[in-house]
């Protein structure tokens, strides 16, 4: 069986970071079984769906590194809806209901009221042929329910929650169509898995009670179910994570530079028994990926712990996966020498800077001597080694200074700052002459 994953956003929204983790695991699923990730754009929801929202979930998902076998849209699939909804018409398992919001409101509290659950009493399926007519003369077009089947509980075993049971009993039919003809998501994301072969649902907790239902629907359109896996919701470091705090928006973490892979690493793993841990590419997350270390407890997103991984995975990127964003003339020694410093790879173009550019450096009055001995002794030495130690053994034996005040302003002079990456990798960067200069223009203020 080749195993087919699907990630089903509606397009009424940037994705936050909840929807992107849902879609990393069914693509990270795909790729470790060999089998294919798609794309289904739940867009039945014409009004509210945009355009601009399916570009942004398509970059988003690009960005971090998701590529997708296949593209689907529920808004070409009305004729697919219908005819099954037709089948499922004949057979009565969906059928016409004609109250009103607010008769269905009153008849949940009064079942409220008595300590009763508040599920939908049928009372539609009471109706005759000549009321159906009566209520349609006056004008009330009916919205669709599906006749869930009371015999026998339903039951799947869940990738991540194991056995699950439901009874029907206590479920209200749910409403799978509304009067003016539109969708709801139920049933046309049943018919979907069908048609597209869907082996395995991957999704939030949130669905547990409409797969319930859902996996009577596969049965009544003929086919069985496919394998579910309900994973447990994400919250924030305060709680809970908010759709509209734009601070969870994908979109957000590309433009504070955090990198996809950062992301990616933390979104597979939190909430699993899996150490959340810095990867060099999604072939370890690939490889590692098991539904068996997925917890039931929400798993908490935290933005302090994402930013420190971030620094971690930049540390670990060779320099063909970040040259495209490297300043020109970088190359791949420049970055070896500073990338331990990095937080964003933007910052690398600071450093660039330090190295070739022009720095204005300056050191305290008392250490202007020694670093006009350092420029004598960086004239007259070795460069083709080692350099820094070369210019600091030297310095030593012949001023005394060591630590602290032999190191620092020699930083200081031949980079204008206190602190950056070792300086044994950034002076044979800096080279000769421009160290020379530098040493110069520091000693004489
Ligand atoms: N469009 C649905 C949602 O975003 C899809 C749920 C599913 O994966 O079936 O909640």
């Amino acid at each position: 069986m080749k195993v087919i994953t699907r990630f089903a956003p509606s397009p009424t929204g940037r994705i936050h970071v909840g929807n992107i983790r849902t879609a990393l695991h069914n693509w990270l699923y795909a790729r470790q079984q060999g089998g294919r990730f798609l794309l289904r754009i739940d867009d039945t929801d014409r009004e509210r769906s945009e355009e601009r929202f399916v570009e942004a979930i398509r970059d988003d998902l690009r960005w971090l590194g998701l590529n997708w076998d296949g593209e689907e849209r529920q808004s070409a699939r009305f004729d697919a809806y219908e005819a099954r909804f037709e089948a499922l018409r004949a057979a009565g398992r969906v059928y016409p209901c004609y109250e009103t919001p607010q008769e269905l409101d009153l008849k949940r509290k009064i079942q409220l009221g008595r300590g009763l659950p508040p599920v939908y009493d049928r009372s539609a399926l009471q109706l005759t042929d000549t009321d159906r007519e009566r209520l349609e003369g006056e004008g009330v077009r009916p919205h669709w329910r599906f006749k869930l089947d009371h015999a026998a509980p339903i039951a799947w075993h869940d990738l991540i929650r194991g056995d699950q049971s439901f009874d029907p009993g206590l479920m209200s039919d749910p409403v799978v169509r509304r009067a003016d003809g539109s969708w709801l998501y139920l049933l046309p994301s049943v018919i979907d898995d069908i048609d597209m072969g869907v082996t395995h649902v991957v999704r939030g907790e949130d669905h547990v009670s409409n797969t319930a239902t859902q996996v009577q629907m596969f049965g009544a359109l003929g086919s069985s179910p496919p394998a579910f896996a309900h994973e447990a919701l994400l919250t924030g470091a305060e709680g809970k994570l908010s759709k509209r705090a734009g601070a969870t928006d994908v979109d957000h973490w590309r433009g504070t530079g955090i990198e996809p892979l950062a992301l990616a690493a933390k979104l597979a793993r939190i909430g699993t028994s899996l150490p959340v841990e810095p990867a060099a590419s999604m072939q370890r997350l690939i490889e590692a990926f098991d539904f068996a270390t997925f917890g039931r407890a929400p798993a908490r997103f935290d933005e302090a712990e994402l930013a420190k991984l971030n620094a971690q995975t930049i540390h670990l990127l060779s320099f063909d996966q970040v040259r495209e964003r490297l300043p020109n003339g970088m190359d791949a020694r420049a970055w070896e020498a500073v990338k331990p410093n990095l937080e964003t790879v933007a910052e690398a173009a600071d450093w660039w800077q330090v190295i070739g550019g022009t720095i204005s450096s300056s050191v305290a009055e008392g250490d202007r001597e020694f670093v006009l001995a350092a420029r004598d002794v960086a004239g007259e030495m070795d460069w083709s080694a080692d350099p820094w130690h070369a210019l600091t053994g030297q310095l030593k034996e012949r001023t005394g200074r060591k630590g602290k005040p032999l190191f620092l302003p020699l930083r200081r002079a031949l980079t204008g700052r206190d602190h950056g990456p070792d300086m044994a990798a950034l002076l044979p960067l800096i080279g000769r002459e421009r160290a020379l200069e530098r040493l110069a223009a520091a000693a004489n203020g």
